[in-house]
């Protein structure tokens, strides 16, 4: 079981890994925290320039992190403060908080009427929406849902179970595989198998968040097979959701894939311009915005990447607008949302096209799984580029190179970041490699 300095850990971990080394030691690691209790906690910064640029720029991840945690989702502020606080408090509530959770949560926003639906997701929005008003339905049992990062899967999912919120008869479980390999480790260690068992195995629907967590995974594949069997037999639905297509998932035993094949599989795409304006329009209310046409139309045109960086534009503009309290214009609006925007111009495939090229290997080599050197630095450089500059996730970018495990990814972008730190040589080569993307 996590002990308080693994949880620390696991918080900056967490952060580390969504925004880079760099920004992490700039922004993140003086952080203090000040005041904590399930319904609050305080996190000291020490300038008011921290605070805003914090405020405007890691908000939405620390929340998002910390919510990930703690699902009693305390309030988050940031106060100007100097030398209080330690990051010890911070662990022990987080393990406080983590122990006293037995049931599941919802989280309130995510409901099916704040879904903007669009061809990219219209088939996982209908099928969640059959499952709402037709549990048994033992032909889409499971309900496997897939598609990259921020595509709305979680939201879709908890919509269902918000759905059937406050219904006694009806019993609907939601947990990430992480939370669940979590919850099962737990009640070994202290003894209640009973409880685990009460809170899994009572259920009329179980949905399971980002399930390609059980690669590789076989004492967690076990447990879940036996959960996910003794449902399915009793007519319960099962309701999963990955980043990738079950073929794709590695080290996953045959029994699984062949279970988690029996439903219906359904893909997430990428939005359209078209998807990317409906959801604009749905959600700048629930930020208090009223955008004009001219703003919403760059955030179409220039924001397409994903549905979450849709959201944290709109939550970062309005956060501006209540500090200025005004409008924004739109060279401000640009200002601020530089970059996620970015991500339009250094794309995925630049990455990979520039690196084979500048190295004189072609692409094809770059996503294989030759491990000759000529093609395994260059391999590693692609890789350290799609996390450092596109701050895509590990397993984001394990799945651009054909499934690996994302564990090779950190370790690859670790090692190039040692290259870069010891090789001045190696590290001028990259500044121009970069200027190519
Ligand atoms: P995933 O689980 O696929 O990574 P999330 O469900 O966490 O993605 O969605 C990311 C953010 O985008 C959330 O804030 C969610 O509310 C929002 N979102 C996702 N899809 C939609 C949509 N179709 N309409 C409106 N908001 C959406
Ligand atoms: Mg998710």
């Amino acid at each position: 079981m996590l002990n308080k300095n693994e949880i620390w850990k696991l918080f900056n971990n967490k952060i580390k890994n969504e925004i880079g080394e760099e920004d992490f030691r700039l922004w993140i690691e003086s952080i203090k925290l000040i005041e904590s209790n399930e319904k609050e906690m305080i996190f000291g910064v020490d300038s008011d320039f921290k605070k805003e640029w914090i405020g405007t720029n890691y908000f939405d991840i620390i929340q998002r992190v910390i919510y990930e945690m703690i699902p009693q989702r305390p309030k988050i502020e940031l106060k100007v403060i100097k030398g209080k606080g330690s990051t010890k408090d911070f662990a022990s509530f987080v393990k406080n908080i983590k122990e006293s959770s037995g049931d599941f949560y919802f989280n309130p926003e995510y409901t099916f009427d704040k879904l903007a639906v669009g061809n990219f997701n219209e088939l996982a929005f209908s099928y969640a929406k059959h499952l709402s008003n037709n549990i048994n339905d033992s032909t889409i049992n499971p309900l496997f849902i897939y598609g990259g990062v921020g595509l709305g899967k979680t939201h879709i999912i908890q919509a269902l179970g918000n759905h059937f919120k406050g219904r006694e008869n009806i019993k609907v479980g939601y947990t990430t595989m992480e939370g669940f390999l979590s919850d099962w480790v737990k009640s070994i260690n202290s003894n209640k198998i009973t409880i685990f068992k009460e809170k899994y195995y009572n259920l009329d629907l179980l949905m399971v968040d980002d399930i390609q967590f059980i690669s590789g995974k076989s004492g967690l594949q076990e447990q879940f097979f036996h959960l996910f069997n003794e449902l399915y037999n009793r007519g319960k639905s099962i309701v999963l959701t990955a980043d990738k297509p079950i073929i794709d998932m590695k080290d996953v035993e045959e029994r699984l894939v062949s279970r988690f094949q029996s439903g219906q599989s359904i893909e997430i795409t990428q939005p359209t311009e078209m998807d990317r304006l409906a959801i604009i329009k749905k959600r700048m209310l629930d930020y208090e915005l009223l955008l004009d046409q001219e703003i919403t139309n760059y955030m179409m045109e220039h924001i397409n990447s994903n549905v979450r960086d849709v959201i944290a534009a709109l939550k970062r503009i309005s956060i501006r607008e209540k500090l200025l309290k005004r409008k924004l214009h739109l060279v401000e609006v640009k200002e601020i949302l530089k970059d996620i925007i970015q991500k339009k111009y250094i794309n995925i495939s630049a990455v990979m096209r520039e690196t084979a090229n500048f190295f004189d290997i072609r692409l094809s080599e770059i996503t294989s799984t030759k491990r000759t050197k000529n093609v395994l630095i260059p391999r590693q450089v692609a890789m350290y580029f799609m996390k450092r500059l596109l701050k895509l996730s590990y397993p984001a970018i394990a799945g651009e190179f054909g499934g690996k495990d994302h564990t090779t990814v950190m370790n690859s972008v670790k090692k190039i970041d040692k290259m870069i730190e010891v090789d001045t040589e190696f590290k001028i080569k990259l500044q121009k490699l970069k200027s190519r993307f």
